[in-house]
């Protein structure tokens, strides 16, 4: 069992109480690494998802002044960063990453803390500059009301700080339902959280069945928004059950980001640049790169570059300081990226690095090795479906229209990478990438001072920046003589 003070109550927590599942039931929660138990925790349903709406609703009859919400936030932020090494500790066991990305899993969540923290003052009311029809103008920007979000266990902790610090922000009250893999770190923070000194019912936290959990989000006349990340598919239920309500969604779903490495770029810096970016998490973001296209005429030496830096990434438990690559989250993880691998040498293409590991036993321990495969084509899995996993499929590409074309030839949206140091040529493509985060000689992903969200099937809405905050208010215009 996990021994943590930001866990001694391992509850959901509604109406400003922690509190266990109407059923008694839990479920454990183990270390993907080691199959550790760590903890158990109560499954939730229905009948606790409408008692933390309620306790939601009557939270926003008290409205909290700009003020207060900017102390809670900043003041959120700061407890993160005190408590950053136990707090990325509890994201490692849970999740498996490695610790050092751990902690910048917990720096990167403070920062939305403090960003939004700093921002209230956008919220402040508008007046057109002229009258209008003889009249003056006002736009106000009110809190959406109660909102609902859903996060999932890639990264459980900054998943869930992108949505609630906005929320917090715009003066709505949430109910939040974390993956049912990661939910301790979710629970760590709301123990800072709650110390922080919210009203009763302004934070909810429901865990448990997400099937009836998100239905009764989505249905509950109360709830205004729906804020959720995670795989497209259910991003796809969650919108159709939205709909017969005329419910706000935003959506951050699935991603399956090329990264093109043309013949003038720095291939060191193209090479390095894709090792962080695409084994950070074992290869299990929405923004690594899925599919990297070299130019033809640098194609050997950047192969030679990506599998020189591959073949020294150490593998194993997240909590040992030397490890680079943990253990993907469990076992059907596992078999979706052998899938992958296994189709890709099946059409042609060449392992570089890597060999086949044997299926796990158990549903940890799903180490997979680091990989590298070249000679990958358009219709082999690993380039139409996210493979989240830590594979690195190269493919050959002759002109920048056909690569572009190749870049944009799937249902995903999120993230793309360029790597060229024609500033010209850059501009070019990049107009024409339909991805809503484009790295340009970086394989950098988000940061909170920026909006950030996907294009086509990738979702809609963004988060981070002040579009993130926007997503959680209503705009109200008041007309008067
Ligand atoms: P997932 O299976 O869609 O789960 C995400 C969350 O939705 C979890 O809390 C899950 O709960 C819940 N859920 C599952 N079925 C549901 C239902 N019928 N109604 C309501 N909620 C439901 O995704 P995942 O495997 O956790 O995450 C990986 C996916 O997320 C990848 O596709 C990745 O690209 C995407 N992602 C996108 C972004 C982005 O910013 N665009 C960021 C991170 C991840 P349970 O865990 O209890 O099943």
């Amino acid at each position: 069992m996990i021994d943590s003070p930001l866990l001694e109550k391992c509850a959901g927590y509604i109406g400003g109480r922690w509190v266990g599942a109407k059923s008694g039931q839990t479920f454990a929660v183990s270390n993907p690494a080691t199959g550790d138990h760590l903890a158990d925790v109560p499954v939730m349903a229905d009948g606790e998802t409408v008692a933390a709406i309620e306790a939601a609703v009557a939270a926003l009859r008290k409205i909290l002044s700009p003020e207060q919400r900017s102390t809670w936030l900043l003041s959120v932020g700061q407890k993160l960063l005190e408590h950053k090494q136990e707090l990325a500790r509890i994201v490692t066991l849970e999740n498996g990453k490695p610790l050092k990305e751990s902690l910048v899993e917990v720096e990167y969540a403070a920062g939305f803390f403090s960003y939004y923290s700093q921002q209230l003052s956008h919220l402040d009311p508008e007046a057109l500059p002229k009258p209008v029809r003889n009249c003056r103008w006002m736009m106000h920007h009110r809190p959406a009301g109660v909102v609902g979000l859903i996060t999932p266990w890639n990264f459980p902790l900054a998943m869930l700080a992108k949505k609630l610090a906005p929320a917090i922000a715009a003066g709505c009250s949430v109910v939040v339902k974390p993956a049912r893999l990661t939910p301790l770190s979710t629970i760590a923070l709301w123990a800072l959280a709650d110390s922080a000194g919210l009203p009763p019912g302004q934070l909810n936290l429901v865990i448990g069945q997400a099937g009836p959990i998100g239905e009764t989000l989505c249905k509950h006349p109360e709830v205004r928004v729906i804020s959720f990340t995670g795989s497209t598919k259910v991003g796809k239920t969650l919108a159709l059950n939205a709909a017969n309500h005329v419910k706000r969604l935003s959506l951050e779903l699935g991603g399956n980001a090329p990264f093109i490495v043309c013949e003038d770029s720095d291939v060191d810096v193209a090479a390095n640049a894709l090792l962080v970016n695409k084994f950070r998490a074992s290869g299990q973001t929405c923004v690594c790169a899925n599919r990297v296209y070299a130019h033809r005429s640098i194609a050997e030496p950047f192969t030679d570059a990506v599998s020189s830096r591959v073949k020294e990434l150490q593998v194993g438990d997240g909590l040992d300081p030397a490890t680079d690559v943990g253990p993907l989250i469990n076992r059907v993880a596992f078999d979706k990226v052998a899938e992958h691998v296994r189709d890709a040498l099946a059409g042609g293409a060449q392992r570089i690095v890597g060999e086949d590991p044997p299926r796990p036993k158990h549903d940890w321990g799903c180490f997979y090795p680091p990989t590298v495969l070249t000679g990958v084509q358009t219709q082999m899995m690993l380039c139409r479906d996210e493979t989240f996993g830590p594979v690195v499929g190269i493919s050959v590409f002759n002109t920048e229209e056909a690569v572009v074309t190749e870049a944009n030839s799937t249902q995903y949206g999120l993230a793309a990478y360029l790597f060229t140091q024609d500033s010209d040529r850059a501009d070019r493509m990049i107009r024409q990438l339909h991805f809503g985060h484009v790295g340009f000689n970086t394989g950098t992903g988000p940061a909170p001072e920026a909006p950030f969200g996907g294009m086509k099937q990738s979702g809609f809405g963004r988060e981070g920046g002040l579009e993130g905050l926007f997503e959680f208010c209503e705009t109200q215009t008041v007309v008067r003589p």
